[in-house]
């Protein structure tokens, strides 16, 4: 009886494998590069949407940029195309800056504070905060996000922009720096941002000095990483907070999971119902042309592309992160 339920589970990992050969550590570095350079070759023609613009810095930007990067809880990392070309971080920084104050606060001052649920609005929506009685909703929307630095420790900017930047720096695994055109642009630009910060402060929903903390979001906002940055940020999220290549936990489990439910609810914004219907993953999108997205004890992908739909998410990296996930049947639902 005993022999039979072995014998039963070895079969039962021999088809897992062999079905799903992806999963397994040794052959996955042909497959997981193979699946790049086919998704490279698959939308390198790809030009649909459009830079933003309401950042005049980011107009400027080539949209032709196209990276695509893969890292895996055992610190591989797997490249093809313009993986070493900075750009400005944008949202994705909301996910780490998330959960900075998580860790430094604990996770039940999100919920009271800011708030957990999807706005299913545009990511700097003046209405959402209107139209819900909590004000500010989550965390990867401008108004959450902004509020979420006013939680931050720090007296001044300096002191908060050292802590932050050192957090954004150990996920990179390397001292990351900041595109002074483009915060100096949004910086000229950002009146609805501040607009937003004002209402929240005016419902008791803002945490601290505006000047100051717009400041910082500003700053999160315009840290340069490449694509290759991005997927070794996001591996620590699919290595369950512990960084794969240096092996130090940056945060708690508990944590992991709560930032990744706020990706599926919103970190595509008004489109992340759809994401999660088609793709499957938590995910987070940037202005800057940027996506990463978190397959858990599996693998974090990145994708750079500067052109974006009306929702302010890069229609190639869409495009590219749904194509990789599906070869790597990575749909966690
Ligand atoms: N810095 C941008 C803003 O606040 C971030 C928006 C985004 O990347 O979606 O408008």
């Amino acid at each position: 009886m005993k022999l039979t339920h072995s014998l039963i589970i070895f079969v039962q990992v021999l088809v897992l494998t062999c079905a799903s050969p992806a999963l397994a550590k040794s052959p996955q570095k042909p497959i997981i590069q193979s699946i790049l350079d086919d998704t490279y070759q698959k939308f390198k023609h790809e030009e649909s949407g459009k830079n933003a613009d309401y950042i005049p810095a980011l107009a400027k930007v080539d949209s032709t940029y196209f990276g695509l990067a893969v890292a895996t809880p055992h610190g591989e990392i797997y490249t093809k195309g313009d993986v070493n070309q900075p750009f400005s971080i944008q949202s994705i920084s909301k996910v780490f800056t998330l959960a900075l104050a998580m860790e430094q606060k604990g996770p039940q001052i999100i919920v009271d504070k800011i708030g957990v649920n999807a706005t299913g609005l545009a990511f700097n929506s003046v209405t959402a905060i209107e139209l819900n009685k909590a004000r500010s909703v989550n965390p990867l929307v401008n108004a959450g996000a902004i509020a979420t630095v006013s939680l931050l420790d720090g007296k001044n900017e300096q002191s908060k922009w050292s802590v932050l930047s050192a957090w954004y720096d150990n996920f990179a695994n390397r001292k990351l720096s900041v595109l002074e055109d483009v915060y100096e642009s949004e910086s000229e630009t950002n009146g609805h941002n501040r607009a937003i910060a004002e209402l929240l402060s005016s419902y008791n929903r803002f945490y601290g000095d505006v000047d100051i903390n717009l400041a910082v979001y500003t700053r999160q906002c315009s840290v340069a990483v490449t694509t290759k940055d991005l997927a070794v940020m996001a591996s620590v999220l699919a290595n369950n907070g512990v960084h794969p290549l240096t092996d130090k936990r940056l945060m708690s489990s508990e944590n992991v999971s709560r930032v990744l439910a706020v990706m599926t609810t919103a970190g595509l914004y008004e489109n992340s119902g759809q994401w999660a219907y088609q793709v499957g993953l938590p995910a987070k999108s940037g202005v800057g042309g940027g996506i990463i997205a978190v397959s858990p004890g599996r693998f974090a992908v990145a994708v750079f592309s500067p052109r974006l739909d009306g929702a302010g998410n890069s229609v190639r990296a869409q495009q590219a992160i749904n194509f990789i996930a599906e070869k790597l049947h990575a749909n966690i639902f």
